[in-house]
């Protein structure tokens, strides 16, 4: 990657150590820490996408799309089983049902899984599925569940991705992915999922400097979420041309099916608006891979 510049601040680097890149060997870059995540190799200079839908919603939506997400040439297949959602009345995920779905979307495939983990009572379960765990936004700082996951990853060599949470400082993004690697979790991905805040039409903004002064501030790799911080189709290839230009490994995308109606089975599909239409995958990821 070319250099660039970065606003640098002078925060004090007392609470995190394992993820600190002046620190480490990477010292003098901005390279990030290569892994391998069951089967897949991230690498510098090559962006990493993961894809699929919010929220499993039924096996045939998810087998659907887990194969286009294949065919499109994406490295890992991502789908909710356990959702937090904001209103207790709203659809929370098929859960083990939706894991058994997505495991199945594996050995179909052969691409990885992301869920999501939200209780430190399931993550044992949410473990024999999965290849790579994800800490949602609203538990970026949930602390026994940061200790819990990284224990379990570094056990059974899992992957975690870390989002950011809702309005985050760059020290506590680092102390969170530090809560991961001092139990020994050493494949951690950072993604920036925008701010929740918004001056009108998107439903978050992205953070595009958290993201620029992170790759400086770590070796992990850290990767864009523009479903999530722009809530709007249109807005999500866009974005994540932004995103790779600030200098993320990687992107996490939610794709719907390209004739995906706003209901499956009578409930209402999670993230419906942001969704990218499948079909508009395959294109950009060519495009970026150049
Ligand atoms: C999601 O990835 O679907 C999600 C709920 O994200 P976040 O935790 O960033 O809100
Ligand atoms: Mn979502």
């Amino acid at each position: 990657m070319a250099p660039f510049t970065t606003m640098k601040q002078d925060i004090p680097t007392s609470g995190y150590r394992l993820v600190d890149r002046s620190r480490s060997q990477y010292n003098d870059s901005l390279d990030i820490v290569e892994m391998n995540i069951a089967g897949v190799k991230l690498r510098n200079n090559t962006p990493l996408v993961i894809a699929g839908p919010c929220t499993v919603h039924s096996r045939e939506q998810t087998l659907e799309l887990a194969d286009a997400v294949k065919a499109a040439g994406a490295d890992m297949f991502r789908g909710g089983a356990f959702k937090p959602r904001t209103s207790p009345y709203a659809f929370k995920g098929l859960e083990k049902e939706g894991l058994r779905i997505l495991a199945e979307a594996r050995e179909r495939t052969g691409l990885p899984i992301v869920t999501e983990v939200m209780d430190t009572r399931l993550v044992e379960v949410v473990g024999e599925y999965t290849d790579v765990f994800q800490i949602g936004s609203r538990n970026m700082q949930n602390y026994p569940l940061l200790s819990e996951v990284g224990k379990y990853a570094a056990a059974h060599d899992k992957g975690v991705l870390l989002k950011t949470s809702l309005l985050p400082t760059l020290q506590e993004v680092l102390c969170a992915a530090e809560y991961l690697a001092v139990e020994g979790a050493e494949k951690i991905i950072l993604c920036e999922r925008g701010m929740a805040f918004s001056q009108g039409t998107t439903r978050n903004t992205p953070n595009f400097m958290l993201l620029r002064e992170l790759r400086s501030m770590t070796h992990l790799p850290i990767i864009g979420d523009p479903s999530h911080s722009t809530g709007q189709r249109d807005l999500v290839l866009p974005t994540s041309d932004m995103y790779l230009a600030s200098g993320a490994n990687g992107l996490i995308i939610e794709v719907i099916r390209d004739d995906e109606k706003p209901t499956i089975n009578g409930v209402g599909v999670c993230d419906y608006n942001q969704g990218l239409r499948v079909g508009q995958l395959q294109g950009y990821i060519d495009k970026i891979r150049g």
